[in-house]
């Protein structure tokens, strides 16, 4: 009559493990899912220093700029325009 009672015991610790066990993870709430927004590749206006994207930036001699009117601020300041 011990060991039956040892032997009940030690099959709901079993079965209590086992269930546990069969529960689906939890899902974290902090898992790394895909970032939706990608980077930017930034620029930097030679300018004024405003940070804006790399496909809206305007080459120029010296730099990327804003807008047409800092390239052409930046260039005759600088010289650059001959
Ligand atoms: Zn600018």
């Amino acid at each position: 009559m011990k060991y039956l009672l040892l032997i009940v015991v030690v099959a709901l610790v079993f079965s209590m493990l086992a269930r546990k066990r069969a529960r689906p993870p939890a899902v974290k709430p902090d898992s790394p899912a895909q970032p939706k927004a990608q980077a930017l590749s930034m620029a930097t206006c030679a300018q004024c220093g405003l940070h804006l994207p790399l496909d809206e930036a305007l080459p120029g001699q010296g730099g990327v700029f804003c807008s047409g009117a800092h390239r052409a601020a930046f260039e005759l300041a600088h010289g650059t325009r001959s």
